[in-house]
């Protein structure tokens, strides 16, 4: 291993992503450090989200391998490779992946559990903990992003600003080493979005490493240690956000003015 590698939480080693013919992600490079907070921008369709759903194998890496906290992963290459529970493999990547938060940008949450059962259930299947700690570790989750009083709620019941920290919570519940983020604040109302962003600031703060993937140029201007620009299944810029405001690539001057 190479001296960098140590203090990289994450590395990406030529990752790849093919849908039948077609490459969505190029080989792809990147180490991410422990406490780092990276901010993934592009056009839509460039390949954001299949790069974070590279990263927990939501998606396998076609070709090149995942290091993540020191162990690698490859993907499989079995094409009658079937996740069925027991396999050594299926058991390290469902660790890998219990390791790893994400959020969505459609919240993702069980419509038929209350806002604490969310939380609690990954307590229970993922951590084992029992029904009473999960419990009480979902509220002191939903406390930290200002859902205590709405335990009891369903997600119906809730904004989507509420359903965000349902999510959220429930991520941070299984003591994640990585939090991906895929634009979370997309589809909220425009009045609900600060308030996600303030609880990303808070975790980041907090020294969290986080990806996120985001439309929203300050956030990323202002809490991100690194900026990505991604093309066409490419990183095509990467740099501090003082380097983004002089981008090298006439893409990525183009895609900065389109949003802007
Ligand atoms: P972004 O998040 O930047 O909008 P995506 O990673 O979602 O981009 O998609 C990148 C490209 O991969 C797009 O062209 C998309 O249509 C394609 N793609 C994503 N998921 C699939 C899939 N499951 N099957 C086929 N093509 C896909
Ligand atoms: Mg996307």
């Amino acid at each position: 291993m190479s001296a960098t590698t140590t203090s990289s939480l994450l590395e990406l080693r030529q990752v790849t992503k093919q849908f039948g013919a077609t490459t969505v992600l190029q080989p792809t490079d990147l180490q991410v450090r422990r406490g780092e907070v990276v901010c993934v921008i592009g056009p839509s369709g460039s390949g954001k989200s299949t790069l974070l759903r590279c990263v927990n194998f939501i998606a396998p890496p076609s070709t090149g391998s995942i290091v993540f906290d020191g162990a690698e992963y490859t993907p499989p290459t079995d094409h009658r490779w079937v996740p069925a529970l027991g396999l050594p493999e299926e058991r390290r990547l469902t660790r890998l992946r219990s390791e790893i938060g994400m959020v969505f940008q459609q919240f993702n949450v069980f419509p038929h559990l209350t806002v604490r059962e969310n939380v609690a259930i990954g307590c229970r299947k993922t951590c084992g903990l029992g029904r009473k700690e999960a419990a009480e570790r979902a509220l002191a989750e939903l406390t930290k992003v200002g859902m205590a009083e709405k335990v009891d709620a369903y997600p119906e019941q809730l904004s989507g600003g509420q359903k965000q920290r349902v999510a959220i919570a429930r991520a941070l519940a299984l003591d994640p080493k990585l939090m991906l983020f895929d634009e979370a604040t997309s589809a909220l109302d425009p009045e609900l979005v600060n308030g996600i962003l303030a609880i990303m600031r808070e975790l980041a703060e907090a020294g969290m490493t986080m990806m996120v993937v985001t439309h929203e140029m300050r956030f990323a201007m202002e809490v991100a240690d690194r900026v990505i620009f991604m093309d066409r299944g490419c990183i095509v810029e990467e740099g501090t956000p003082e380097q983004f405001k002089d981008p090298q690539h006439e893409r990525t001057r183009t895609f900065l003015r389109s949003i802007n």
